[in-house]
């Protein structure tokens, strides 16, 4: 006789993990902000430019502009010799117009007078007198900035999806907007539980553990732009695991980490199994394999395992992507050292990188933390295929 299959998937894939956690989660809201208040938010909109940069031709230096024309040949022996008829500032223009054999001093940003086409720098001149210039090297074209050169008017410069790293902020505003629109972070309540898990800073006896789930985790969901609701810790008990998950009411996801796996007091599971409705449970991976989907009362919860390195790596993997939409960042590099591969789950092992090459990285135990904070990086290692040293690996950085 077999055993009868559960109503819902099992050792899920990391992909369809990743994919069926997305699904679950409602979709994001989008706010309109000042940009002084969007730093890595995710722009929700494309963006046009209001204006042209440059908005005028200008020089991209301090010296003369001129004819180019009229200084070809200018050497540090020959220099040539021009007229200065007027300046150029950066917000006041010349007005008039540069005729044969004439120039005007100019500065960077300012506009370039009409007749004027080239620029020569303030380093190759030397006064003539009271309106004269020597030129020791031709006037360059090439330091002219071209109005639009950069971005016109009207153009589509930054399309929706984009993280507003600093220089997509700057990008923004030079482009003329105060304020842009962005997705609305996801409020993602986080619990810790376990009846051994105590927060630092109290005693601790014989068998019983720090809880750096709850700091880790809540690290890692600021980093993804995520609003943090934080519910604390709730013993191993489903009564207790039940008022804490009604806490979470107004989220848009609950995170736990702890009790999913085949232990007896693994309540969590036996609460979404039971109770909710599980979209899966377990994930062929490793660390991190007992990890468990489901819905309570239309919230998304996610059970992440309670050993620290397999909720930290879990939410590297599946979470993180999950949330923000962007898989994981990864490389690839030589293996310095062999990975044991293993036969039904993708491996993340704890690696270093030297010099350009990865090597195997102390204990790989899901509880030694140590490891996971000292090592740079995890090696990704799929289902059955070992790497050798000198193969090329896929990475993720940490
Ligand atoms: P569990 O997933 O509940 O079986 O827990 C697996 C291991 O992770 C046990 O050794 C727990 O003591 C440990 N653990 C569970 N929760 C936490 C936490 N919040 N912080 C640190 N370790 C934890
Ligand atoms: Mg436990």
């Amino acid at each position: 006789m077999t055993a009868p299959l559960p109503p819902f998937p099992m050792h899920v894939s990391v992909d369809e993990a990743r994919t069926l956690l997305a699904a679950l989660l409602p979709d994001r809201r989008t706010e309109t902000l000042p940009l002084a208040q969007v730093a890595g938010r995710t722009l929700a909109g494309d963006l046009r430019a209001l204006v042209s940069h440059p908005s005028a031709t200008e020089s991209a230096l301090d010296g003369i502009a001129a004819r180019e024309a009229d200084t070809l040949g200018a050497t540090p022996d020959a220099p040539a010799r021009l007229r200065v008829i007027g300046e150029s500032r950066a917000g006041a223009a010349f007005t008039g117009t540069v005729g044969a054999g004439e120039c005007v001093r100019i500065y960077t940003g300012a506009p370039l007078p009409p007749g004027a086409d080239a620029i020569c720098p303030v380093e190759q001149l030397s006064d003539d007198g009271p309106d004269g210039v020597l030129l020791r090297r031709p006037a360059s074209p090439g330091d002219v900035r071209h109005e639009g050169g950069d971005f016109r008017a009207g153009e589509v410069v930054m399309t929706a999806g984009l993280p507003l790293t600093a220089p997509r902020l700057a990008l923004a505003a030079a482009l003329g907007h105060p304020q842009v629109p962005v997705l609305a972070p996801l409020r993602v309540a986080l619990l810790s539980t376990g009846d051994e898990v105590v927060p630092p800073g109290q005693p601790l006896t014989a068998g019983q553990v720090y809880d750096s789930n709850s700091v880790g985790l809540r690290a890692m969901l600021i980093e993804a732009g995520c609003e943090v609701v934080p519910l604390g810790h709730a013993p191993d008990s489903p009564e207790a695991l039940q008022a804490a998950i009604d806490r979470a009411g107004g989220a848009d996801a609950l995170l736990t980490s702890g009790g999913v796996s085949m232990g007896r007091y693994d309540f969590m599971r036996d609460l979404l199994i039971e109770q909710g409705r599980v979209s899966f449970w377990k994930v062929r991976m490793r660390p991190g394999g007992p990890a468990i989907l489901g819905g309570w009362n239309g919230l998304p919860v996610f059970g992440l395992p309670g050993n620290p390195v397999s909720s930290l790596v879990v939410f590297h993997v599946i979470v993180r992507p999950a949330l923000t939409g962007q898989p994981p960042q990864t490389l690839r590099l030589r293996a310095a050292t062999p990975f044991r591969a293993l036969p039904d789950k993708t491996a993340f092992w704890r690696a270093s990188i030297q010099d350009g090459r990865v090597s195997d990285y102390g204990q790989q135990g899901s509880g030694i933390l140590r490891s996971l904070s000292e090592a740079g990086a995890l090696v990704i290692v799929p289902e059955g295929r070992p790497v050798a040293a000198g193969d090329d690996v896929d990475v993720i950085l940490l």
